[in-house]
C-alpha cells in the first residue's frame, strides 16, 4: 500500500499580534517534533494531543501554562480533541489546576461514556483518570496579573491578543493532522478570555464550534472570541462546505471566513487540514499565529495565506 502524505498544521491564537518573533521559535519546535512523529507513522490523534501538549506547557501561550485569568483573578481552562477516523471527540471546561487539559480531554474520549466534562465532575474525573496537576502559582505567570489587571481597569473582556492586551503577546493554542493512514484529527486548547465571567465557556470545547474533525472532509480547529464562533457552529462549516457543497479545503475555508464576517462581524479564524493533506488557515482579525509542515515536505511559520 503506498504510504499517505501527512500534514500538521498548529496555531498559537489570532488577534493583534506586535511581536511574531517570539512564537517563531516556540512553534517551530513544535512543528518538527510533530512532524518527526507522523513521518514515523504516529496517528494525527497522538500528534495533535503531543503538539498540544508542548504549547500548553509553554507559558507564552493562552492554554495550560500561561492561561488568561478569569474575573476571580483565576485560571479555568477549555480543550477538546476529536479523531476524524471514527469521529469520537472528548472535551473538559472550566476545569483548573489540570497541567495538560487536552490529555484529559483525550482521557474523556478514551473513556467513552461521554463527550463533555465540566467543572467540578471534570476534576473528580481527572482524579480519577491520573492526569498531572499543578498548584495555582504553575498557572498564573507575572504576565497574566499584569494583563488581567489592565483588562479589569478597562472594564472590559478581552481576547488575549486584542490592541487592550496588546503588551501580552500570548494565545489559544490548536492542532490539526493527516497521518500516513489517512486518518486526520483536531485539538484546541485554552484559558479563554482575559476577565471572563467566573463559569463562562467559549467555543473550544465545543464539537462543531472551536473543534471538528472527519475523515470525508477535514480537521479543523479555530481561535477568536468564542461568542462569535459558537453562533455559527465555525469548524463545523468548513467540513460542510466541502461535504454538502462539494468545496475543496480551500475554497470552503474562504467562503466559511466570509460568512463570518458577513453575518455575525466576527473576531477570530481557523487552521485547518483535509483528507487529501491540503492545509488552510483564514482570520477576521488582524493577525493569527500558525505554522505548517505540509504534505510537500515544507515547513513555514506566519508566511502563508
Ligand atoms: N476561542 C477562545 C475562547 O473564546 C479564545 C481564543 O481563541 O483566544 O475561549
Amino acid at each position: 500500500m503506498r504510504k499517505q502524505e501527512t500534514a500538521l498544521v498548529i496555531h498559537g491564537g489570532a488577534g493583534f499580534i506586535c511581536d511574531q518573533e517570539i512564537y517563531r521559535v516556540s512553534l517551530g519546535v513544535v512543528l518538527s517534533s510533530g512532524k518527526e512523529r507522523l513521518l514515523a507513522g504516529d496517528s494525527a490523534l497522538d500528534v495533535v494531543e503531543h503538539c498540544v501538549k508542548m504549547l500548553e506547557d509553554d507559558p507564552v501561550f493562552n492554554a495550560g501554562r500561561g492561561s488568561v485569568l478569569n474575573d476571580k483573578g483565576r485560571v479555568e481552562m477549555d480543550a477538546a480533541i476529536m479523531d476524524g477516523k471514527d469521529m469520537s471527540a472528548g472535551a473538559v471546561a472550566a476545569v483548573s489546576n489540570i497541567r495538560n487539559p487536552v490529555c484529559l480531554a483525550r482521557k474523556v474520549m478514551a473513556d467513552g461514556r461521554h463527550i463533555l466534562l465540566i467543572g467540578e465532575g471534570a476534576m473528580e474525573f481527572a482524579e480519577a483518570s491520573g492526569v498531572a496537576m499543578e498548584n495555582d502559582e504553575y498557572f498564573i505567570t507575572d504576565a497574566r496579573v499584569q494583563q488581567w489587571e489592565a483588562t479589569v481597569k478597562n472594564g472590559g473582556i478581552a481576547l488575549d491578543h486584542s490592541e487592550v492586551s496588546r503588551e501580552r503577546k500570548l494565545g489559544t493554542v490548536g492542532a490539526v493532522a493527516l497521518d500516513s493512514m489517512g486518518n486526520v484529527a483536531a485539538t484546541t486548547s485554552t484559558g479563554g478570555l482575559v476577565n471572563k465571567k467566573f463559569g463562562r465557556v467559549g467555543d473550544s470545547p465545543i464539537i462543531g464550534a472551536g473543534i471538528f474533525a472527519d475523515n470525508g472532509t477535514c480537521a479543523v480547529s479555530c481561535t477568536g472570541i468564542g461568542e462569535h464562533i459558537l453562533r455559527i457552529s465555525l469548524a463545523k462549516m468548513v467540513s460542510d462546505y466541502m461535504l454538502i457543497g462539494g468545496c475543496s479545503l480551500k475554497e470552503a475555508a474562504r467562503e466559511t471566513i466570509e460568512y463570518f464576517r458577513r453575518r455575525i462581524g466576527g473576531d477570530g479564524g481557523f487552521i485547518a487540514v483535509g483528507n487529501d493533506g491540503e492545509i488552510a488557515f483564514e482570520h477576521t482579525t488582524p493577525q493569527m499565529i500558525y505554522g505548517y509542515a505540509d504534505r510537500f515536505g515544507e515547513v513555514g511559520i506566519f508566511d502563508r495565506n
